[in-house]
């Protein structure tokens, strides 16, 4: 291979959803090194994964050819294996017979068993155009709206919650307004560790003198830095809240102007809270009643307040609850439509605000346009000619359980990894393992890749060009710096080579294409173009003439409902979906670490980060630890009514007795063997934060 000469490659860190611009410096064909750039999210910062996990793109155990199991192999529902192992499983291929394969198999089962036999699985790892074209070849191609991705096990509580309460299920203000808050309220998140270039900005804002409020059933490092620490018992947020709500009206902090003009539903709120006084809920969720009332008046009374959630927030049977109650705080106070203050649920992955724009949602076209609008059908119908399934698809957990009843018998699923991923794994597994045709694009023979009957291998981040959106709304180009290893294709290539294979006449030349079509088909993207992208490196939305370089705050006159008012929704305490008891005494709250990225398929092939945390584990308080006779580095085992891992142990002063904390990345122990599938009845989200377990020495 010629010496190409080193030069440097603008992109974007391919994990949270901070959204950090890098530099990527490269040499033959190889990312030697990668530093921050100066991007409207990170200013130059970057967090450890950001820095040194980028070699897992040149790791040897790419896939770099299409992938069919052998007739005679067994599809294995316990993936434990190493994936060398799985390798013996599958036989090399062609892309031409690989996807006339997957689109022979997937037009037979749809002949067969109609249109909702095929669902897809899409990915918030993929471009916006990766994330659009995927949707568009569910909708159009296999004739559902069984479309989903992962943001239905992150934010979507979160996001019903926004679109239900304001309208708009996107953050009101970016993470770098921490600076002009005087209040700043973090709740059910660890920004330190899973979005650690925004921590640092909130850590700046309190060393220039902004109250950082804290509440979170762990003890988080944050915490550290925080004026005031909640840490209540977990699932005990409506009863927090609505406490604090209650506080809020007591004390006639609210803003009677701003209710007046932007807010419905009000006078019912009031009544509701009035039942909820800190010192009723003070036992219930072991905060102090006086805290409260400080907490409460100190975010109310401020010039500008900021609430900050993660998957705390968002992962209960009562998520949806929870971000009802966050909603009503800023709104009864009026913290919302200004710098410093508003709502941001902190996204996870990269791109997830951009695969949930772009449609990659079963009830949602792009935009959030409902499937069961007539208006939104007909405006999809014309632009994709043809006609459109009227009723919502099947969510990420639900189309697993579709697939144990052999509802769904094909599923072709892009960059995600549920046999790690989902609630209750082993069912997710067995889920897989049943369909008829499982077809898996992605970087690594994950463990659901393992599970698939053909494989197909596709890029890394850093070998494709793309759009991505970042927590705060902010559109950034994504550049192609390296080739990728052998055969391997950009996902916008295979899913439209596939599509054009099941009969779509699809002819898009490249991705700008793509996003060309998005603009027409999208509000939020119609006066961004490709150019502007490249040139600038990224641009916000909302942008239009009256805010031609974008807006960061919104809802800065009206809200983007009906009314152009805010609704407030109560919210009932309720517990979550199974309660420790004689059997299962402990809580699991399962969660991810600094090093690791979700189910672990990049990081773990990074070498940095690997060797840094290279093996799984539990924490535990030291208190619990001594109960049960377990030392350090001791293995223990934990049960839930649905399945078992053995694990080492750490002790954590910050983990609550009675409570245990897994990261979910790590396959040996994988915490969500355990976890507890119910949902969010809104949401649809499962309950990865709370179920019941046993904890043994091992
Ligand atoms: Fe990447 Fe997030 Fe770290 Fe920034 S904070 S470098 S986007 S993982």
């Amino acid at each position: 291979q010629p010496d190409i000469q080193a030069h440097t490659v603008s992109s974007v860190c391919p994990y949270c959803g901070v959204g950090c611009q890098v530099e990527l410096h490269v040499s033959n064909n190889q990312v030697l090194e990668v530093t921050g750039k100066a991007g409207p999210a990170n200013q130059g910062r970057l967090c450890i994964k950001g820095r040194y996990g980028f070699d897992y793109i040149h790791h040897p155990q790419r896939l770099t050819t299409p992938l069919i199991r052998k007739s005679q192999a067994p599809k294995h529902a316990h993936p434990l294996l190493p994936a060398e192992r799985w390798m013996d499983e599958f036989r090399p291929a062609t892309w031409d017979e690989a996807l006339q394969l997957a689109a022979d198999r997937l037009t037979a089962i749809k002949r067969r068993q109609g249109a909702q036999s095929l669902a897809g699985f899409g990915s918030a790892k993929c471009t916006n155009e990766e994330a659009y074209l995927f949707q568009k070849l569910v909708r159009t191609g296999f004739g559902s709206n069984n479309v989903d991705h992962c943001t239905r096990l992150c934010h979507a509580s979160s996001v019903s919650a926004l679109l239900e309460g304001v309208g708009s299920g996107a953050v009101s203000n970016p993470v770098r307004d921490v600076a002009q808050a005087e209040v700043i309220l973090v709740i059910g998140a660890n920004p330190s560790v899973n979005h650690p270039v925004g921590a640092s900005w909130i850590k700046n804002a309190v060393k220039q003198g902004a109250t950082l409020i804290v509440a979170d059933p762990r003890r988080t490092d944050l915490a550290r830095h925080a004026r005031h620490v909640l840490q209540f018992k977990p699932d005990t947020d409506v009863l927090l809240l609505n406490a604090m709500l209650h506080v809020i009206v007591q004390e006639n902090l609210v803003d009677h102007t701003f209710i007046a003009d932007r807010v419905e539903g009000f006078d019912e709120l009031a009544a509701h809270v009035n039942a909820y006084s800190p010192e009723r809920v003070a036992p219930l969720c072991g905060i102090p009643a006086d805290l409260v009332r400080t907490v409460a008046r100190t975010y109310a009374r401020a010039k500008s307040s900021m609430i900050l959630w993660g998957m705390g927030i968002s992962q209960h049977v009562h998520g949806t609850d929870n971000a009802r109650c966050l909603i009503a705080l800023a709104m009864i106070t009026g913290q919302i439509g200004r710098p410093g203050t508003g709502l941001h649920p902190l996204r996870g992955q990269n791109n997830v605000q951009g695969a949930s724009d772009a449609g990659l949602i079963p009830m949602m076209y792009p935009d959030y346009q409902r499937v069961d609008h007539p208006d939104a059908r007909a405006k999809f119908e014309t632009l994709w000619n043809t006609r459109l399934d009227p009723k919502p698809g099947l969510t990420v957990v639900e189309v697993m359980q579709a697939c144990l009843q052999g509802q769904v018998q094909g599923m072709y699923i892009v960059g995600e990894n549920p046999a790690m991923s989902d609630p209750d794994v082993q069912h997710a597994r067995d889920a897989l393992a049943a369909l008829d045709c499982l077809i898996v694009q992605d970087i690594f023979l994950t463990e659901t890749a393992s599970l698939a009957d053909i494989v197909l291998p596709a890029t890394a981040f850093y070998e494709k060009t793309g759009t991505v959106t970042n927590t705060d709304r902010l559109v950034q180009m994504g550049r192609k710096a390296v080739d990728p290893p052998g055969e391997a294709k950009p996902d916008w290539w295979i899913i439209q080579a596939l599509a054009q294979r099941m009969g779509l006449p699809w002819r898009y030349p490249h991705e700008a294409a793509v996003f060309d079509e998005m603009r027409h088909a999208m509000h939020s993207l119609e006066n961004i173009t490709w150019d502007q992208l490249e040139q600038q490196g990224s641009q916000v939305y909302p942008c239009n003439a009256a805010h031609p370089l974008g807006q960061s705050v919104v809802f800065t006159d009206q809200f983007p409902t009906a009314t152009g008012k805010a609704r407030l929704v109560p919210a009932h305490f309720n517990h979550a979906g199974e309660l420790p008891d004689a059997d299962y005494p402990f809580v699991l709250i399962t969660g991810r670490q600094l090093e690791h990225w979700h189910t672990g398929s990049m990081t773990r092939r990074s070498a940095v980060l690997d060797e840094l945390e290279p093996q799984p584990y539990a924490c535990l308080n030291p208190e619990d630890l001594r109960m049960l006779d377990v030392a350090v580095g001791q293995r223990i085992e934990i049960l839930s009514r649905r399945g078992q891992v053995q694990l080492p142990v750490r002790a954590d002063a910050g983990n609550p007795r009675g409570t245990v904390f897994i990261p979910f990345c790590y396959h040996e122990a994988a915490a969500n063997v355990l976890t507890n599938p119910q949902l969010d009845p809104v949401g649809k989200i499962p309950e990865f934060k709370f179920c019941a377990i046993a904890v043994h020495k091992f």
